[in-house]
């Protein structure tokens, strides 16, 4: 526990609790007592977890079957409201098939590992920055792995040239990376995968319900949703609520869900949850408003932050990382935010992201009105002047 505390790593929780109907506004327990904050850390990035929908059709599913299934989805957990999830993330991304899991952890934990250990002599290609799912799952397949440079198709089409033809190849990556908020360019890394005959695994947590026709992610945004074999999604996110999926081929999801411990040996989503899910997945194919909103957001956000010379890690998606350097000042600057501008932001340190990119990730969202987002900037603005933090270069303004 020394070391663990010595070197950073020893994880603190802020106590907070989200105010229904009032998101982004949430009390904050802590030392001076239960204060009212806004949120600017959460991954309800479309407030979707507190549509009056989802949550009348939650509350409905509690009141006729309860708290939970009752068992994994083997014993007694398959109910019509996960059958009917599936068939809608299925048609949603155009694919055979669809499955559902308690978290998007564990959809990728469960797809990765049986695509490894069952593709006979396998070799999965996998971008550098990919989230500790997918590549906890690669490493306990036993497959062989191949770590590309982060969104380089060059690198990737020399490592694929390196291995013999023939042999089943897995090309795994995410479509905006969760950390830097920077966007893969997907048809790029398709195209490369495609001419080496590679399965491509492609991780949309951070997509869909968020871009693209019907929130149907990147890869449909860019018109690449055929060319990605097996897609993962997450309704923790744009979907304000809980579980994760996969959509792909009949016959690939029918082996992960006879053969994935990550599927088989743990409880199914709570019937409750899969019907807010389901909701929620169906009101974003109809409705663009909230998509609008998230992005006119984040670019008034970038925009602000652009000029007060704030540097931003990368200003390519509605991930707004805010690049501090330094785990101490880090800390301090959310202290600050969070105690005098009542703004809670949570401070990503080591091991999340590399030493010396120590950073804020500010989630605007639709329900941060723009008065809020000025504030927002404003506040920020005066934290980095009082700990005098880096401002990146004056725009040069031309002739
Ligand atoms: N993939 C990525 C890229 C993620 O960022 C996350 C969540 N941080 C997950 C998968 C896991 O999703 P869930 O929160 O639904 O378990």
């Amino acid at each position: 526990m020394e070391k663990l505390k010595e070197s950073g790593q020893y994880r603190t929780f802020v106590e907070i609790e989200r105010l229904a109907g009032r998101f982004p506004q949430a009390l904050h327990h802590g030392s001076q007592g239960v204060r009212e904050v806004t949120v600017w850390c959460s991954n309800d990035h479309l407030g979707m977890g507190q549509h009056p929908d989802v949550l009348a059709a939650m509350r409905r599913t509690l009141d006729t079957s309860g708290a939970a299934a009752g068992g994994s989805r083997n014993i007694s957990g398959t109910t019509p409201h996960h059958v009917a999830l599936e068939r809608e993330v299925a048609d949603l991304h155009g694919k055979e098939s669809g499955l559902t899991f308690i978290t998007g952890y564990a959809a990728n934990d469960a797809a990765l590992y049986v695509l490894g250990k069952t593709l006979p002599d396998c070799v999965f290609f996998s971008d550098r920055l990919n989230h500790a799912s997918m590549i906890s799952a690669m490493r306990a397949s036993g497959a062989e792995r191949h770590v590309f440079d982060h969104n380089d198709p060059a690198d990737l089409n020399r490592r694929l040239n390196e291995v013999r033809p023939g042999r089943p190849k897995v090309v795994a990556f995410e479509s905006v990376y969760s950390m830097d908020g920077d966007v893969a360019p997907m048809a790029e890394l398709c195209a490369v995968a495609q001419r080496h005959d590679a399965f491509v695994y492609v991780d949309e947590a951070h997509t869909v319900g968020m871009y693209g026709p019907e929130g149907a992610g990147l890869a449909a945004q860019l018109g690449v949703g055929d060319e990605v074999t097996l897609l993962m999604g997450t309704f923790a996110k744009g979907y304000g609520t809980a579980g994760g999926y996969v959509a792909g081929p009949g016959p690939v999801v029918d082996a992960i869900r006879s053969l994935a411990p990550a599927f088989i040996f743990t409880l199914s989503m709570p019937p409750a949850v899969a019907a807010g899910a389901l909701t929620s997945v169906r009101h974003l194919r109809r409705s663009d408003i909230e998509r609008a909103g998230l992005h006119e957001r984040a670019r008034l956000l970038k925009t602000l932050l652009r000029d007060a010379r704030i540097p931003l890690v990368s200003d390519q998606s509605h991930i707004v990382p805010v690049l501090v350097g330094d785990p101490e000042r880090c800390r301090e600057l959310a202290r600050t935010l969070l105690e005098r501008h009542r703004m809670y932001a949570q401070p990503i340190n080591f091991p999340s992201v590399p030493r010396g990119t120590e950073r804020l990730r500010i989630n605007p969202s639709p329900v941060h009105q723009p008065l809020e987002v000025h504030r927002f900037a404003d506040a920020l603005r005066r934290c980095w002047d009082e700990l005098d933090l880096p401002r990146t270069a004056p725009a040069r303004v031309r002739a």
